[in-house]
C-alpha cells in the first residue's frame, strides 16, 4: 500500500489523477480505523493532511470558506465560532480532545456517513462544495453533495478543497442524541439555521444521508413573527411533529427506527424553541 505524500495540491491533484482510485488520506480518524478494523485496503493513498492549501478558513464578505483541513478543534475556536454556530456546536459534539484535533471537515465529507455531525450541519448551513482536479475546480451544491451512505458527487480524481457556507444572520441550534453524553455516534441529530424569513432543518442518522425537512421549514417560515423572532405557543410541537414526519430511520445496531423518529420530534422541537422563544 503505497502512501503518496504530495507538497502540494496540484501535485495532490496530479497523483490522484495518475490513480483515480486512490484513496485520500487527511486526518485519518475514519480511514485508519477501517484499515485497522479490515475493512479498507486502499491500494494506492495519497495523503492530503498536510497540504497547505486545504487548511484554515477566510471570511469572505457575508460569507465564510473553510478549507477541506479544518478540524473540528478550529471549528471551536473564535472568532469561527461565532461566524457559524452551529459548525461549532457540531463540532463540539465530534468524539474526544484527540479526534476533534485530527479530524477534518473534508474528511467528513468524505466519509459521508448518515450520522457524520459535520455534513448534517453544513447541510443546514447550505452554501457549496469546492472540488478539483488536474482539469480544473467544480462548485457543488452541499444540499445534494451526499448522495447516499458513504457515496457524494465527487469523481474519483478530484478531491475536496474547500466549503464555502453563509455567515449566521439569525439563531443556529445543533443538537445530538446518543447512546451516551459524549464519544458517541448520533443516534439522531438536528441543525436548525435561521436566516431573515426563512428556516432549514438538516436531521441526520434517519435517513441515506442528511435529510431535509422541507415541510417544516415551510411551516416554521409561515409561523414566525420576524419583527420579533419569535412563535406562537405550540408552533414547536408541529414542528417537531412534521420534523418526525420528514424523518426516514431505519432499525440497526444503535436504534430502532421508533426511537429515532421521536428523538428527532423532540429535537427538532427544542431546537425551535432555543430559536424562536421571546
Ligand atoms: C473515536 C472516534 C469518534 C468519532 N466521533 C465522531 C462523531 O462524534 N461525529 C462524527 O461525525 N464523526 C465521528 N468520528 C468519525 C471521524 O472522526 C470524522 O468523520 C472525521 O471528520 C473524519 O475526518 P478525517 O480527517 O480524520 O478523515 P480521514 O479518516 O482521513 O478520511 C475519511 C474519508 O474522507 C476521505 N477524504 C479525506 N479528505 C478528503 C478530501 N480533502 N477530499 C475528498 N475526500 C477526502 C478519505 O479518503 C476517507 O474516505 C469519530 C471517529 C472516531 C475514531
Amino acid at each position: 500500500m503505497p502512501v503518496l505524500v504530495p507538497e502540494t495540491l496540484e501535485e495532490a491533484c496530479a497523483a490522484l489523477a495518475a490513480r483515480p482510485g486512490a484513496t485520500l488520506l487527511a486526518g485519518g480518524t475514519d480511514l485508519m480505523v477501517g484499515i485497522n478494523a479490515g475493512r479498507t485496503r486502499p491500494d494506492d493513498v495519497v495523503m492530503v493532511g498536510r497540504l497547505a492549501e486545504l487548511r484554515g478558513w477566510v471570511r469572505d464578505g457575508d460569507h465564510v470558506v473553510l478549507g477541506a483541513g479544518v478540524t473540528y478543534t478550529e471549528c471551536m475556536a473564535e472568532p469561527l465560532a461565532s461566524l457559524s454556530p452551529v459548525l461549532a456546536q457540531a463540532a463540539r459534539s465530534v468524539g474526544s480532545p484527540q479526534i476533534r484535533n485530527a479530524g477534518t471537515l473534508g474528511g467528513n465529507l468524505g466519509t459521508a456517513s448518515p450520522a457524520g455531525d459535520g455534513v448534517t450541519a453544513l447541510v443546514a448551513l447550505g452554501g457549496t462544495v469546492r472540488v478539483r482536479s488536474t482539469e480544473g475546480e467544480r462548485d457543488l451544491d452541499l444540499a445534494t453533495f451526499v448522495t447516499g451512505p458513504r457515496r457524494t458527487e465527487r469523481r474519483p480524481d478530484e478531491l475536496i478543497v474547500s466549503v464555502r457556507v453563509p455567515v449566521a444572520d439569525g439563531p443556529q441550534e445543533f443538537l445530538k442524541l446518543g447512546t451516551r453524553n459524549a464519544m458517541v455516534i448520533a443516534v439522531a441529530s438536528v441543525a436548525l439555521v435561521v436566516e431573515p424569513g426563512a428556516v432549514r432543518l438538516a436531521m441526520g442518522s434517519v435517513g441515506p444521508g442528511p435529510v431535509r425537512a422541507t415541510e417544516a421549514e415551510a411551516f416554521a417560515a409561515s409561523v414566525v413573527d420576524w419583527t420579533t423572532g419569535t412563535a406562537a405557543a405550540g408552533a414547536a410541537d408541529e414542528f417537531g411533529a412534521l420534523a418526525a414526519a420528514a424523518s426516514r430511520p431505519i432499525d440497526d445496531h444503535r436504534s430502532s427506527a421508533a426511537y429515532r423518529r421521536r428523538a428527532i420530534e423532540i429535537l427538532a422541537k427544542r431546537a425551535f424553541l432555543r430559536s424562536f422563544s421571546s
